[in-house]
This record gives structure tokens, sequence and C-alpha cells, in this order.
């Protein structure tokens, strides 16, 4: 696992509300405390569409279910697992970009529970401060294990840096394939849905935009 700051989860929630982009959810609810309510409701869910508990095959399966709902799929409800962000003074005045490509993520399709897999682009222009450039996988990471709209959580991971990095100088691209377009409705496979978000610099800065857009068209 990785280290945690549920404080700065708390304060990083308040600016999501604050910026109305806060997913729709009762957060700090998905934990060990509901594992066998997550457990039986899952049970309850596999036999109404008929599956026999009793086989060994699947007699396990919803504490299977449960175990990777609250570890693996769904920890960013909590934000007690909002993860630890070491920060050091930009001692060396670096104040050009930083540009990270192809940060991958999993994550659910808030719509249809179905899996949503890409990749986040991500840019901030330091002031007073330098991240470990891990760090940014992090937010990203966090953000993604929770039920989603990409629209939505390419703006989560925006407004969340920027408070971070205490500037306006954030830039992001998601470029994300979405399981349910290509195994329901029209089970196209091969789409890919980009989204985008500038801030500061970066929003007025079109060859900015460019190194961006040209990251996420390699
Ligand atoms: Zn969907």
């Amino acid at each position: 696992m990785y280290s945690k700051d549920p404080e700065l989860g708390l304060i990083i929630h308040k600016h999501l509300m604050d910026k109305q982009v806060e997913s729709p959810a009762f957060f700090n609810k998905l934990n060990s405390n509901n594992f066998a309510l997550i457990e039986q409701k899952v049970a309850e869910l596999l036999e109404v569409i008929g599956m026999d508990l009793s086989d060994a095959s699947v007699a396990d399966t919803p504490k299977r279910t449960a175990k990777f709902f609250i570890n693996d799929l769904f920890y960013g409800l909590d934000y007690n697992n909002f993860p630890k962000m070491t920060t050091n003074p930009n001692n060396y005045a670096y104040h050009r970009g930083v540009f990270s490509e192809a940060i991958s993520f999993n994550s659910t399709c808030e719509h249809h529970m179905v899996a949503i897999s890409g990749h986040a682009y991500l840019a901030y222009i330091p002031k007073d401060k330098i991240i470990g450039l891990s760090k940014l996988n992090r937010v990203v990471d966090f953000f993604a294990k929770r039920p989603q709209v990409q629209e939505r959580v390419t703006r989560q991971i925006f407004y969340a840096l920027q408070k971070i990095l205490s500037t306006e100088d954030i830039a992001i691209g998601i470029k994300a394939k979405h399981h349910c377009i290509a195994i329901r409705g029209v089970r196209h496979d091969d789409t890919k849905n980009m989204t985008v978000e500038f801030g500061g610099q970066f929003a007025s800065n079109q060859q900015l935009q460019t190194v961006i857009y040209n990251m996420m068209n390699p």
C-alpha cells in the first residue's frame, strides 16, 4: 500500500464541493466495517440471477467481490485513503512545465458499472512547490477508484492538483476506453474518448496546449 493523508483528503473534498465537481456519493462508507454487508448483498445479487452459491466454485465469490470492491476497485470513495503528497520548495527555481505522459489507470463507469481503462496526461508549471512526480500518478489513481464519468474525473484531478500545487497552471488530458461501449449497446471495440482541462497559463497559451494534444496522439 501507499502513504495516506486523510486530512488532505478532507481539504480536497471541500475544494471539489466548492467547484461543484464532487461525485454523487456519501463518502467514507466503503471500508472493512461494511465488509459483511457488501458480501451479503453480492450473494443476494448472485442468487437473484440464478447462481448456486452452494457450489464450491462460487461459494466464496461474495467474499472475494467484497474484498475486491474495498481493496482494489472503489477505495477512492473513502477520503481516508487520499494519498500523501510530498512537496518540496522549488529551490532550483524551475518554472517551465513538468509533463507526465501516459499515466495508466483503471476506473468504473458509474452508468453501467463496467470498466474504463485509459491514460492520463498531466502538466504543471511549478511556482513555489515541486511535487514528487509519482504523486501525480497517485492522484489520478485515487479519483479513478470510484464509480466515475470521464468528464468529471478530468475536472476532479485538475482541481485537486491546483489545490495541492498552489497554482492555476495545470493541464490534464484523459484518453480512455469505456468497456460499456465495447461490450454492450453499440458494441464498438476501438472507440477511445478524450477529455481535457487547462488552467492558468495552459488556458491562454495554445502552444502549451499543443504539447498536451501531441502527447495524447503520438
Ligand atoms: Zn458506461
